[in-house]
C-alpha cells in the first residue's frame, strides 16, 4: 500500500497541489512561497528591510518574524535572507559551489584560467538562468573538459565539442567574459557548414568548382559582413542555398553528358525549365560566365514576381495604435513594431540596433538609421526612452552591458531576425505592412532624402518610388542598376 499525499488548495492562489508549507495563514503552495521570499523590501510592521513571504490579515506582505513564521530562509553558507536552492543555502551560493564543481581542474581547485569565467557567472544578478544552465549534464561536461585540459580553450577546441544549441551558448558565454577572441557566430557557422559540405562532395571536379565558388563569391564577402557587424541569419540561407542549387546544376549537366565549361544555351534553357528553384543557380551561373568556366550564355531575368497588395492605411494605423498603448504587449516588441511600421525599418535593421544608434538630443530621442538622426516623435520616443531603461535579459550573465537595443537570448547577440519577425507577425506587424508604411513615405518625402535618413539605399528607395509611378525620373534611371528586394 502507498500513502498518497493530499492534494490542498494554495490559501494564496487557490491552485490545487500537494507541496507546499502550513503557514499561520493557511496552507501555501511552494510557487507562491518563491515569489514571496523573492519580495523584498521595508515590512510593513517592523520596519526592517528583508524579504517579505509573509501575509498580515489584510493580505498585506510582512517579514516571517511578523508573521510568526517558523521557516527560515537563512543560507547557511554566507547568512543572507532569500530564496533557497538545495542543502539551505541561497541561489547565488548554490550557484556558485555548482560552477566550482564543474570548474574543478582535477585537483579540487577551480582551474586558474577559468576563475574569470566563474566570477562572471556567480555574481549575476540573477541566478536562476546560471542555477538552470548548469542543472543541465552536457553542460557541466562542457566546462569539465575545458577545466581538466581535455578540451583545449580556443575556437577549434570548442568546435570539437559535440554539436547542440549548448556549446554555441558556451562559445558565446567564453566571448563575452573575455576567454575566446570575439568571432561573428554566424560566420563560424557558416564556415562549419562550407567544411562538411566540401567533404561530402563526391565529384572531385564539382568540388574543386564548389570550392572556389565558396571562397570567392561567398566567404570573403559574408566575412566583410561579419567584420562590420551586419551578417544576418538570411545572408547565410541564401548562400548556403545558392551553393546546394549549383551543385544540383552541375549534376544536371553531368547528366546531359556536358560539363560547365561545354554548356551551351539549350542546356541551360532546359535547367531553367524544368528544375525546381531554378533561379537560385543564376548567382553560380553568372559567377561562372564572369571566371570564364562557363560559355557567355543568356540568364533568365530574376524580376520577382509583383507582391500582394499591401494592407489598407486603417489596419496599419489599428496596429499602430495598439503598439503605442497596449501594456499588455512586451515593451520591447513594441518599440520594433513602431520602427517597422512608423520607419519602415526592415526587422534585419530593428533588430541589430544598437544602443549607441539612440541619441538624446535636448529631450527629444533620436535614432541614427542612415545619414542624419531621425526624430523620434513622441509619445514613440518615450517608449524607446523607457525600453533602452529596462531592456530584458539584461539581469544574466549572458548580457553584461549589452550593446544592443534588443538583447537576444544567446550571450553577447541581439535578437535575431527570425525570432523578432516571428513575434511582431503575431502583432500584425509583416513585411506587408511594412512595405505599405514605406509606400506611404515615399508619397510624402522625396526618395533621396528617404533614402539617406533611413538607410535606404538610394536605388531601393528609387524603385519603390518608381512603383508608386511617383515622379522622381532621375532616380527611376538607376531602376535598371539592381533588383534586390527590401
Ligand atoms: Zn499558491
Ligand atoms: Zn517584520
Ligand atoms: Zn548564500
Amino acid at each position: 500500500m502507498t500513502y498518497k499525499r493530499p492534494v490542498r488548495a494554495c490559501a494564496r492562489c487557490a491552485k490545487r497541489v500537494i507541496t507546499g508549507w502550513c503557514w499561520p495563514d493557511g496552507f501555501v503552495c511552494v510557487s507562491c512561497v518563491r515569489h514571496g521570499v523573492r519580495r523584498r523590501g521595508p515590512c510593513p510592521s517592523c520596519g526592517k528591510e528583508r524579504p517579505l513571504p509573509g501575509r498580515d490579515g489584510a493580505g498585506v506582505a510582512i517579514c516571517v518574524d511578523c508573521a510568526g513564521i517558523t521557516t527560515s530562509f537563512l543560507c547557511e553558507t554566507c547568512g543572507e535572507e532569500g530564496e533557497l536552492w538545495f542543502k539551505r543555502t541561497c541561489l547565488a551560493c548554490s550557484l556558485a559551489r555548482r560552477l566550482r564543481e564543474a570548474l574543478d581542474d582535477g585537483t579540487g581547485q577551480v582551474a586558474p584560467f577559468l576563475e574569470p569565467l566563474l566570477a562572471a557567472l556567480a555574481s549575476a544578478p540573477e541566478p536562476w538562468s546560471g542555477l538552470t544552465w548548469i542543472g543541465h549534464a552536457p553542460v557541466r561536461a562542457r566546462l569539465s573538459a575545458l577545466a581538466k585540459g581535455e578540451t583545449p580553450l580556443t575556437h577549434e577546441g570548442i568546435d570539437t565539442m559535440g554539436a547542440g544549441q549548448g556549446r554555441e551558448h558556451l562559445r558565446g558565454l567564453l566571448m563575452v567574459h573575455g576567454l575566446l577572441p570575439c568571432r561573428d557566430h554566424h560566420l563560424m557557422a557558416f564556415e562549419r557548414w562550407e567544411r562538411d559540405r566540401l567533404a561530402s562532395i563526391e565529384v572531385p571536379s564539382d568540388r574543386q568548382v564548389i570550392r572556389l565558388y565558396l571562397a570567392w563569391r561567398h566567404h570573403r564577402d559574408l566575412a566583410a559582413r561579419a567584420e562590420a557587424g551586419r551578417l544576418t541569419a538570411q545572408a547565410l540561407t541564401t548562400a548556403r542555398s545558392r551553393v546546394n542549387t549549383a551543385l544540383r546544376l552541375l549534376a544536371f549537366l553531368r547528366e546531359r553528358d556536358v560539363g560547365l565549361e561545354r554548356c551551351a544555351q539549350a542546356d541551360l534553357d532546359a535547367w531553367f525549365a524544368t528544375a525546381s528553384n531554378s533561379l537560385a543557380a543564376v548567382d553560380f551561373v553568372r559567377w561562372a560566365i564572369e571566371h570564364r568556366r562557363c560559355p557567355r550564355l543568356v540568364l533568365p531575368s530574376t524580376l520577382r514576381r509583383s507582391a500582394p497588395p499591401p494592407p489598407s492605411s486603417s489596419e496599419r494605423s489599428r496596429i499602430i495604435a495598439r503598439l503605442l498603448s497596449d501594456e499588455g504587449v512586451a515593451l520591447a516588441e513594441r518599440v520594433a513594431g513602431l520602427l517597422v511600421l512608423l520607419l519602415a525599418q526592415p526587422v534585419t535593421r530593428v533588430c541589430a540596433l544598437a544602443t549607441t544608434d539612440v541619441l538624446d538630443r535636448n529631450g527629444e530621442v533620436q535614432l541614427r538609421l542612415g545619414g542624419a538622426p531621425v526624430t523620434l516623435p513622441q509619445p514613440v520616443g518615450e517608449l524607446v526612452r523607457e525600453h533602452l531603461g529596462d531592456r530584458p535579459h539584461l539581469r544574466t550573465a549572458a548580457h553584461r552591458a549589452s550593446p544592443w537595443l534588443f538583447p537576444g537570448n544567446s550571450p553577447g547577440q541581439h535578437l535575431t531576425a527570425s525570432q523578432l519577425a516571428s513575434r511582431l507577425r503575431l502583432l500584425g506587424v509583416t513585411v506587408a505592412t511594412r512595405k505599405a508604411a514605406l509606400h506611404q513615405l515615399i508619397g510624402e518625402v522625396p526618395a533621396p532624402v528617404l533614402a539617406d535618413a533611413l538607410g535606404y539605399h538610394p536605388t531601393t528607395a528609387a524603385r519603390l518610388s518608381a512603383e508608386l509611378a511617383a515622379d522622381w525620373s532621375g532616380y527611376a534611371a538607376s531602376r535598371a542598376a539592381g533588383h534586390r528586394t527590401i
